[in-house]
């Protein structure tokens, strides 16, 4: 059931992003869900007498590495239930002529048949377009000749301003570039909220180390010399995925100083395997 009553309707101040995994991004989590979502639980009715249309997409932009992936993913499952479908933008493009259209009309088959048969009473079909500047550059920008990237937009366009009949479908586009992006595709009706995952501040950084550590803290790994704080500050322009990089370069320092080199077949005692501050200094001098 798509449409739920007031009182049904998640509050995401009440989430718990720690268990999720999602670290520092709780504001911007908030803003997608007011912005793209919280209009999409109320019946139509409501929506209808307070004369507004739904968004239809949005734009995720930000460095690499930053959670757009995993927030856009753990949004759709949260109000679906299921995992949404991603795709990349690259993996559209098909070198043969047409395909690569084609791939992008499939994209919206399923939601198109699932409105067709069943209307309003549709599940809601997120599709999630990671990469999306690679087949969305500026039209006239790319300059092979052959015009085809050019037909590519035009057709995304198409069927994004198709999706105003179609009250089951919400398009999230991620990039790292959004100065490459065609601006008609940024355009009100198309991907119009944009929110902006930009690098993790101090309190974000910490959020992502207590995430990437939690395990090896509950299974006595994580020694008591570890300060996250401090690590939080030392970690300063890092992303969240540099962050977990950084956690699996402590731990490999760790592991390695319980290795006989002498004789690699010998039994660890891995009660003793302890991850130490002194491992997060290599890892961040590395
Ligand atoms: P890209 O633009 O390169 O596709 P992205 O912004 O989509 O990157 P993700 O793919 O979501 O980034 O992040 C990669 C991995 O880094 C995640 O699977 C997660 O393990 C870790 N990570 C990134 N950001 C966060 C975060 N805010 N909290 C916890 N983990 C994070």
């Amino acid at each position: 059931q798509r449409h739920m009553t007031t009182n049904q309707i998640f509050k995401p101040s009440s989430i718990n992003f720690e268990e999720l995994g999602i670290g520092g991004l709780g504001k911007q989590f908030g803003d997608i869900f007011r912005r793209a979502f919280a209009s999409r639980v109320f019946p139509p009715s409501v929506i209808e007498r307070l004369g507004i249309r739904h968004v239809k997409g949005m734009l995720l932009h930000g460095p690499p590495g930053t959670g757009k992936t995993l927030i856009a993913r753990q949004i759709g499952k949260m109000l679906n239930g299921r995992e949404p479908k991603v795709v990349n933008g690259p993996e559209v493009l098909n070198k043969y002529v047409g395909a690569s259209e084609e791939n992008i009309r499939n994209l919206f088959g399923d939601a198109e048949a699932e409105y067709k048969e069943k209307g309003e009473a549709s599940e809601l079909h997120i599709i999630i377009f990671d990469e999306i500047d690679a087949i969305c550059k500026q039209r006239g920008s790319v300059r092979d000749g052959s015009g085809v990237h050019d037909t590519i937009v035009n057709q995304l366009l198409t069927k994004v301003d198709g999706v105003d009949s179609l009250n089951n479908i919400l398009l999230i586009g991620m990039t790292n570039r959004k100065d490459l992006l065609d601006e008609a595709l940024l355009r009100p009706g198309r991907l119009e909220v944009h929110v902006e995952i930009g690098l993790p501040d101090q309190a974000g950084r910490h959020e992502i180390l207590r995430i990437h550590t939690t395990k090896m803290s509950k299974n006595s790994f994580l020694d008591k010399s570890v300060d996250l704080l401090q690590l939080a500050e030392l970690t300063k322009n890092f992303s969240g995925a540099e962050i977990e990089g950084l956690v699996g370069s402590a731990v490999s320092f760790a592991l390695n100083r319980h290795l006989d080199m002498t004789n690699l077949s010998k039994t660890i005692d891995d009660e003793n395997v302890k991850v130490t501050m002194s491992d997060f200094e290599a890892a961040l001098e590395e």
